[in-house]
């Protein structure tokens, strides 16, 4: 229905976004490609610039970009350069020198021509288990599609992707679907009967909206500031809080399919890979070592990167509720965890799916039981999240540091503790996914059983394979391994979507690029 039609009086026909980092450009071209008679503003600030860190990405990304918006994937490739992510390399992670995360199952599936699960029969050998893992075992990114011999981009996949310069094509996308801009530092917020009736700019103008979308990052001006929303810490949980975040120019290092998460002393170190850059930051906990010892122990390992580094600081939690009167936080004004899942833009594009949702269920007229719906399920979003992240933490038993220790010791596991306690009990088995507790599933119970088996955590009732098992696993391994060895790496995918004979398969919506 026509945003003009809709039967009711304080319905919302303009927004406000304060914030043009991902998260705020996202919100705005989500918001303005699905409700086009919607008026969309962004107020940003260049002088406070956008976080500038990351990014690496789950599958609901790139979904959200070409499928859900209809943004045009040739255009996009060509403008923000991603490189493609299969998944996450756990790298000295637990007692396995390395155990591969890809986007596709391992270990949550039951073949007919075996008795158990998959995640039964990985204790010794976890290679090869399915083509995804077998290609990022050989650092390749794509099978050869059999019609043309191009990458099959359809295998399940994330991004990695420069946060700035996707910023920058975000930008381009949402002033051509109709969004408009204003450069200022917003300076206070004044309050009204809905909430917030305006943001006050420093250049002493005044703006208002039927709707605030706060976006400004971790400084939260609206809800957070203004709106004063208690934030839940999930310091029981996750324990670090800085980043030593540092990279450089790559020469001859092939680009790697995958995200790298490797354990340090007092943390983990990410590695990500753009084409032109390999992006290294090392997660610590400021309650185990100082910034320098950090420093200088992410400098002994990675020999290549600069002399000189920045240290961004962050709180792990949530704001209790994201939405409160008429202003919704996305992004890192809403809630933040660390990056060990690249999970921030997953949230971000879920959250706007569903404020979009709950906008057309209510016909742009909130009603208190929807917000406190969206409410509801957007904290349980972050909490799942919370939940997955904590057992990477409790279950690696690689180094014996202080921070480990703690961490095996002392990290609270949550809603995870029925879904161990079932494992331990029980094994890997699938009937473990009616224990996993949210609406949104982020990571389904194959997150859980690659975290679980990878770092061996021991459990009762253990499967003997026969010595038939033993030979069809052995097969099947060699065949995902033949195949994944005739597979193309990053390099040779780029070349061939850079080829001018290359098709892509255009996205819906013909209006948010002009290429
Ligand atoms: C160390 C680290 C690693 C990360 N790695 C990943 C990753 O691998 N994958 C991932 O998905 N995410 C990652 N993230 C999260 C990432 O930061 C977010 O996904 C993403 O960039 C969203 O940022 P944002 O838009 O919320 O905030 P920002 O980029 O900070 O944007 C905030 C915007 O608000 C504006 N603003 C703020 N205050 C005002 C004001 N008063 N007036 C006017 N404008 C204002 C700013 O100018 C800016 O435009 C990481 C974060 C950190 C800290």
């Amino acid at each position: 229905m026509p945003i003009e039609n809709a039967p009711f009086f304080t319905m919302i026909k303009s927004i406000l976004v304060l914030g043009a980092g991902s998260a705020g450009l996202l919100a705005a071209i989500s918001i303005k490609v699905k409700i086009p008679g919607m008026q969309v503003r962004v107020v940003r600030s260049p002088d406070l610039g956008v976080i500038g860190v990351g990014e690496g990405t789950t599958p609901l990304f790139p979904d959200h970009l070409f499928h859900y918006l209809g943004i045009n994937p040739g255009a996009f490739y060509a403008q923000a350069s991603p490189t493609w992510k299969l998944g996450i390399r756990f790298k000295q992670w637990g007692p396995r020198e390395s155990f591969n995360y890809s986007f596709a199952s391992q270990c949550d599936i039951k073949y007919s021509d075996v008795a158990r699960e998959n995640g039964y029969y990985f204790d010794d050998d976890f290679r090869d288990a399915n083509l995804p893992a077998a290609l990022m075992a050989r650092d390749k990114a794509f099978h050869r599609n059999p019609v043309g011999g191009g990458p099959d981009l359809k295998m399940s996949h994330g991004f990695h992707i420069e946060n700035r310069q996707f910023v920058a094509v975000l930008e381009v996308v949402a002033r051509e679907a109709g969004v408009d801009f204003t450069d200022a530092l917003v300076s206070g917020a004044e309050r009204g009967p809905q909430g917030i009736a305006a943001v006050l700019l420093a250049d002493g103008r005044r703006l208002e909206a039927d709707f605030f979308i706060d976006a400004s990052g971790f400084r939260s001006e609206l809800l957070g500031r203004a709106l004063e929303e208690p934030f839940i810490n999930y310091d029981r949980a996750l324990f670090c809080d800085r980043a030593v975040v540092g990279g450089w120019a790559r020469t001859t290092e092939p680009i790697l399919p995958y995200t790298a998460a490797e354990t340090m002393d007092a943390g983990w170190a990410w590695q990500i890979e753009h084409e032109h850059l390999v992006n290294r930051g090392y997660v610590f906990s400021s309650g185990s070592i100082s910034d320098d010892e950090a420093t200088a122990e992410f400098q002994r390992k990675n020999p290549k990167v600069p002399a000189s580094l920045r240290v961004v600081k962050f709180r792990s939690g949530r704001y209790r509720r994201l939405w409160v009167d008429n202003v919704l936080a996305v992004g890192n004004a809403g809630g933040f965890v660390e990056p060990l899942e690249a999970t921030a833009l997953m949230v971000v594009c879920g959250q706007c799916r569903d404020f979009i949702e709950s906008l057309r269920q209510c016909e742009w007229s909130p009603s208190p039981s929807l917000i406190r719906l969206y409410n509801e399920m957007e904290g349980e979003r972050w909490d799942e999240i919370r939940d997955f992240l904590s057992i990477h933490y409790k279950f690696n038993t690689r180094l014996d540091t202080p921070f480990w220790k703690h961490c095996r010791e002392d990290t609270d596991i949550g809603n995870a503790d029925r879904i161990v306690e079932f494992y331990r009990e029980n094994g890997p088995a699938g009937f473990i996914r009616y224990l996993i507790p949210s609406r949104h599933k982020s990571f389904d119970l194959e997150g859980y059983l690659v975290m679980l088996v990878g770092n061996r955590v021991p459990y009762e009732r253990r499967h003997e394979p026969t010595p038939e098992e033993r030979q069809i696993w052995e097969k099947r391994r060699a065949m995902f391994a033949a195949q994944a060895e005739k597979g193309m790496d990053v390099g040779e995918a780029l070349a061939c979507i850079r080829h001018p004979n290359w098709k892509w398969h255009a996205g819906r919506s013909p209006a948010v690029t002009g290429h």
